[in-house]
């Protein structure tokens, strides 16, 4: 894409943006084509062009699709009608006026070209929709197998002759039977069938048990064995320990019988000194007195 010199993508190849943007969305907006009469410019999504469907206005008072213009933002951070700075958390409801204007306008029921001649305002078209005759809705026994799509005011008829309606069994095993198989229905191979299920389902159910209670086994008696070595490493520590104090003990004890011995050797020592001292003392004594 080319922007024009400040930036700013030309109106041109906004509009192509646009468009780009728009082929690549899921389709949104009310299909312009099914109104009744001209609808205001400010009603439509300048995205899809179409009438605004769940509509989200921008702070600069454009509205756009709730699909679009989040659709558009993936990419974008500006409004595509102005280019003002737009993100997700700008985008407010729109105004009461406008919703009244909306759901005041005339719309064509969606089987028009089914043939419905419907006209509604935009607000109570679906409740008509959701009950109109012409409208194409699924056989209910699909999830049995029928696939086909008819106009609701063909069902009735349909389903009288629906090769896939079925009903509950007369024989009391209380299976609902299609139609097309009521001749070679058989309660008891039915039930027998069931059986068969319900005890191969018992013996699967009994083997995740069983696993179940072995994994959890070996976990335990590993945790076990784990908690083994870790008590035999505490015990080794403990009995190094000892025996270092054990050591240590020893040697004090060594330490204080020397001590002791030096005490006692140091205690003769100084008595001897004493008593020479005194003979000394009592030499000297007996000389001043002669
Ligand atoms: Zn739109
Ligand atoms: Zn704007
Ligand atoms: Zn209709
Ligand atoms: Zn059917
Ligand atoms: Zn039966």
């Amino acid at each position: 894409m080319e922007a024009n010199y400040d930036g700013i993508f030309v109106g041109e190849t906004l509009r192509t943006r646009i468009a780009c943007y728009y082929i690549c969305q899921e389709r949104m907006g009310i299909d312009l084509d099914r109104f009744e009469g001209t609808v205001k410019d400010g009603l439509l999504c300048s995205i899809c062009r179409d009438v605004l469907e769940d509509p989200l206005q921008a702070p600069c008072e454009h509205a756009f699709c709730s699909t679009c213009i989040r659709g558009w933002l993936v990419h974008e951070r500006f409004c595509p009608e102005d280019r003002q700075p737009l993100s997700d958390s700008d985008l407010r409801p729109i105004f009461r006026y406008m919703r009244n204007d909306l759901q005041c306008l005339l719309i064509h029921c969606i089987n028009h070209d089914n043939g419905c001649d419907t006209v509604q305002t935009l607000e109570q078209i679906s409740y008509h929709e959701n009950e109109c005759s012409l409208g194409q809705i699924q056989c209910p026994n699909h999830s049995k197998g029928c696939s086909l799509v008819l106009a609701r005011h063909h069902l009735n008829s349909h389903l009288s002759t629906c090769e896939f309606r079925s009903s509950l069994c007369g024989g009391g095993c209380g299976y609902s039977v299609l139609d097309s198989e009521r001749e070679s229905h058989s309660c008891i191979s039915e039930l027998r069938t069931e059986l068969d299920i319900l005890r191969s389902d018992m013996v699967c159910k009994v083997e995740e048990i069983r696993q179940d209670f072995k994994t959890r086994l070996d976990s335990q008696r590993a945790d076990m064995v784990e908690q083994k070595s870790v008590f035999q490493l505490q015990l080794d520590q403990f009995k190094s320990v000892t025996s270092q104090l054990q050591h240590k003990i020893r040697v004090l004890h060594a330490l204080e019988t020397k001590r002791r011995r030096d005490l006692e050797r140091l205690e003769i020592e100084k008595k001897d000194i004493i008593s020479t001292l005194l003979s000394a003392l009592t030499d000297n004594k007996d000389d001043l007195g002669a």
